[in-house]
């Protein structure tokens, strides 16, 4: 049986945030009031769709914000873990569950020549009109209480690891790598066998912690380790593999 290694992508695959990335490519590489005075909390998918209309109105091209996100720093380590996830795929399946797009990440991960490694993507689809504006749709709706309107990232792995069960594939172990606080809402849905890597110092780290707090010692948890470089996660994808 493959394990499965599933991403976060910001702040977890790159260093740092894909959508406010992208203001670089606007002059003075700041927002305007107008469009930052929208955002709503939790409706984080509808304002990058106004960010994106006005980076075009700004007749900033496809090619031009690109060119800017390719240019984003990746998690130390990530290259390594990434490179070496796709020299066993034998072994192990990828997926990336992101709350960024489709396009940022495709052409994040083409950059560095590591697309290889991942087998799915999961993530809120985005396109260019016509007129090269990138417009961004929410993944899918769902009934979680907890998680951003657009994306409860749970239902995205509990779902494809429905589908993959119909084809009579389970995975050994699971090993859910991430940063935030809705990589919280699928590490609850996790086994013993499993694993969660919460990034040190960031959001998901103090929410498992708090919660380990509350509870008493339950064997029924994945294992916690943090981390703060892609080698420590590869290291335990190695030793867990027996490589
Ligand atoms: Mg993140
Ligand atoms: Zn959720």
């Amino acid at each position: 049986m493959k394990t499965l290694v599933v991403f976060d992508f910001d702040y977890t695959i790159v260093d740092d945030n894909s959508d406010t990335w992208v203001i670089k490519c606007v002059a003075g590489e700041c927002l305007p009031d107008i469009v930052k005075n929208t955002y709503k909390k939790g409706r984080w998918t509808e304002y990058m769709g106004r960010v994106m209309s006005y980076i075009g109105d700004q007749k900033v091209s496809p090619d031009a914000v690109r060119s800017v996100m390719e240019t984003i720093p990746f998690t130390d380590g990530m290259m390594e873990l990434l490179r070496f996830i796709a020299n066993n795929k034998n072994d192990i399946d990828c997926i990336i569950i992101s709350d960024s797009n489709t396009v940022f990440i495709n052409w994040i991960l083409q950059a560095a020549g590591i697309q290889d490694s991942v087998d799915r993507i999961f993530t809120n689809p985005a396109s260019f009109d016509k007129r090269g504006y990138l417009e961004i749709e929410c993944y899918h709706s769902h009934s979680c209480r907890q998680c951003p309107v657009n994306i409860c990232k749970k239902k995205v792995l509990t779902d494809f690891l429905a589908e993959k069960s119909k084809g009579n594939e389970e995975y050994q172990r699971i090993f859910y790598v991430g940063d935030g606080g809705n990589d919280f809402c699928p590490s609850n849905s996790l086994k013993s066998v499993d694993v969660v890597f919460p990034r040190k110092g960031f959001t998901l780290e103090r929410l498992l912690s708090r919660q380990s707090a509350q509870q008493e010692e339950d064997s029924l948890k994945p294992k916690v380790i943090g981390w703060t470089s892609g080698i420590e996660i590869l290291n335990e994808l190695k030793s867990s593999l027996q490589l």
